[in-house]
C-alpha cells in the first residue's frame, strides 16, 4: 500500500509522522469541522463549493480560520500526492488548550487533512435500515462530532446494512453519510435544505442534473409514508456518487431496482465529473 500522505498545521508528512496534542479540542470535544473532497485526474470536483461550504462550517461554529489558508494546504496535499483519483479529508479544530473547559481560549485553529486513494466506481445498491435521527439540532453544519450518525449506522450494520435512513418524528432527513432522494409517481423527492440535513455537494450536482434534463422534480417535506410509496430510493455522497437502495429491511416498500431515472441521473452525474 501507497504511504499515506498528511499535512498539519501547514506541513505536509507521512501520516505516522504526525503528532497531535491529547489537548486538541477535537480530541477532547469534537470541536472541529471538515470537508471531503473528491478528485478525479489530479483535479478536485467542485472545490470552490467545498470551500464555501467549509466557510459556512467555520463561520457558524466561530472557529477563526483563513479559508485561503485551508485553500492552499489542500491544493498541496494534492500537488505532493501521486494518487490521480482519491478524496482528501480535511479537518479544522479550534485548536489545542493548556486546560480542558468547555469555555474556549484564544489560540490558533489546528488544521488536519489527509489524502485517500479511491476507485468511485462500482458502488453496488445499498442495504438500508431507517433509524431514528438522534444527532443535534444543527445537522447544516459539517462537524466532526458524528456520534448520533456512528451509533446508528452501528446498529445498521450489526443487522447486514451498509446505511440508514434517518427520520425526525417520521419526517425524512437524511442519510448517515449521505442525502437522500426518491421517486413516485415519475418524480423525483428530496427533503428541502434546513438545520436538519447537510447541504450535500454530490446532492447539489444531483438537482443541477435533474434540472438541466426537465425532469419532475420536487423540494420539500416528507414522510415514512411517501417511502412506502416510493419506487426508487437513491442515496448520494462525494464517496458513493449516486446509488440506488435495493432494499429498506424495516420497511415494506415497492421499490424496483430497475429506475430510468436513477440510470439518467446516473449516466449524466459519470459524463459530467468522470470522464
Ligand atoms: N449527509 C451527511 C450526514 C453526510 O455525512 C454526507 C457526506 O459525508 C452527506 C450528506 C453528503 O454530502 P456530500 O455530497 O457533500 O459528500
Amino acid at each position: 500500500m501507497m504511504p499515506k500522505l498528511a499535512s498539519y498545521n501547514g506541513k505536509v508528512d507521512l501520516i505516522e509522522n504526525i503528532k497531535v496534542s491529547p489537548m486538541s479540542r477535537a480530541f477532547l470535544f469534537s470541536d472541529s469541522v471538515y470537508e471531503v473532497i473528491s478528485f478525479y485526474k489530479n483535479e478536485f470536483i467542485d472545490f470552490e463549493t467545498h470551500l464555501d461550504r467549509l466557510n459556512h462550517s467555520l463561520n457558524e461554529t466561530k472557529i477563526s480560520c483563513l479559508i485561503e489558508d485551508c485553500r492552499a494546504e489542500i491544493e498541496e496535499l494534492l500537488n505532493e500526492s501521486k494518487s490521480e483519483d482519491g478524496y482528501i479529508y480535511y479537518q479544522v479544530s479550534r485548536g489545542v488548550d493548556s486546560i480542558r473547559s468547555h469555555f474556549f481560549e484564544e489560540s490558533d485553529c489546528e488544521r488536519f487533512g489527509f489524502i485517500e486513494e479511491f476507485s468511485f466506481f462500482n458502488q453496488s445498491p445499498l442495504r438500508v435500515m431507517l433509524a431514528d435521527d438522534i444527532r443535534w439540532q444543527r445537522c447544516d453544519i459539517k462537524s466532526t462530532s458524528l456520534l448520533g450518525n456512528v451509533l446508528q449506522m452501528n446498529d445498521a450494520k450489526r443487522n447486514g446494512c451498509n446505511e440508514i435512513l434517518m427520520h425526525k418524528n417520521c419526517e425524512l432527513t437524511e442519510g448517515g453519510a449521505s442525502n437522500i432522494f426518491f421517486v413516485k409517481n415519475k418524480t423525483i423527492f428530496t427533503p428541502e435544505l434546513s438545520s436538519k440535513i447537510l447541504p450535500g455537494i454530490t446532492r447539489h450536482q444531483v438537482i443541477k442534473i435533474i434540472k438541466d434534463k426537465k425532469l419532475d422534480f420536487e423540494e420539500g417535506s416528507y414522510g415514512i409514508d411517501d417511502l412506502k410509496e416510493a419506487s426508487s430510493i437513491w442515496f448520494t455522497s462525494t464517496t458513493k456518487g449516486i446509488v440506488g437502495v435495493e432494499e429498506i429491511i424495516n420497511l415494506e416498500t415497492k421499490i424496483n431496482p430497475e429506475c430510468e431515472l436513477l440510470e439518467i441521473c446516473k449516466d449524466a452525474f459519470v459524463k459530467k465529473y468522470f470522464s
